[in-house]
């Protein structure tokens, strides 16, 4: 089921073959609630708890091959969920530092990624601060919709790394910045997107 997943991926045009073997490497079923297991290899949302959905295989897919990794990168990762994508971004052989507002899906993955062999640091907070104490990133991706692409994510990214962030309240448009210095960004977009909000506050304290 997960060789058919990563055809009809190459099918959807993912062209990079580093992300369609990670893809073909992780076990999508064990992210997801045993109801939905028979489902787990479809391109679909499924509900993963805390009216949250775990995302897409296409648009997962998708924002890892806009990263460019190489692997050995540094990855802060905004809406851990699930742990689907942060698992993707483990096998394509990077550190992954993820941030969860929703209390119960931070212990419940938590708990999940090292049973499945998955390390990654994991933090409940508010992705729009970003994680200070173990910045800069080589690369930052955002999996919730972003109204606006906060600035501590820009400031948290090293100088040549990528961020890569849904923009957009309804719908979000893939959006990618290049830091080319301090203070300047160069900008790429691509097709429409919808996710879940990147809600503010919860966390906050
Ligand atoms: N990467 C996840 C996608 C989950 S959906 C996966 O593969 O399953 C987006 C996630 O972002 C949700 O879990 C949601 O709770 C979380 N989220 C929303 N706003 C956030 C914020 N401000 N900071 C951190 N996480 C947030």
């Amino acid at each position: 089921m997960r060789r058919r997943l990563v055809e009809v991926l190459r099918s959807k045009d993912i062209q990079s073959e580093e992300v369609l073997a990670a893809v073909g490497r992780v076990p999508r079923h064990m992210f997801l609630d045993s109801s939905f297991e028979d489902h787990a290899y479809q391109n679909k949302a499924f509900p993963i708890g805390e009216d949250q959905t775990i995302s897409h295989p296409y648009t997962v897919a998708f924002q890892t091959e806009l990263l460019h990794l190489n692997g050995g990168e540094k990855v802060l990762e905004i809406g851990t969920g699930s742990g689907y994508q942060t698992a993707v971004l483990l096998e394509m052989g990077t550190k992954v530092f993820s941030i969860e507002r929703q209390n119960g899906l931070f212990h419940r993955t938590k708990s999940l990624l090292p049973k499945m062999g998955y390390i990654a640091k994991l933090k409940y907070g508010d992705g729009y601060i970003g994680w200070e104490e173990f910045a800069p990133y080589d690369r930052i991706i955002v999996t919730a919709g972003a109204p606006f692409i906060p600035d501590a994510l820009k400031s948290q990214l090293k100088i040549g790394g990528i961020l890569v962030i849904p923009v957009g309240r309804e719908k979000q448009v893939m959006t990618v910045l290049v830091k080319k210095s301090e203070s300047d960004f160069e900008t790429f977009t691509y097709d429409a997107f919808q996710f879940v909000p990147m809600l503010e506050d919860k966390a906050r304290r």
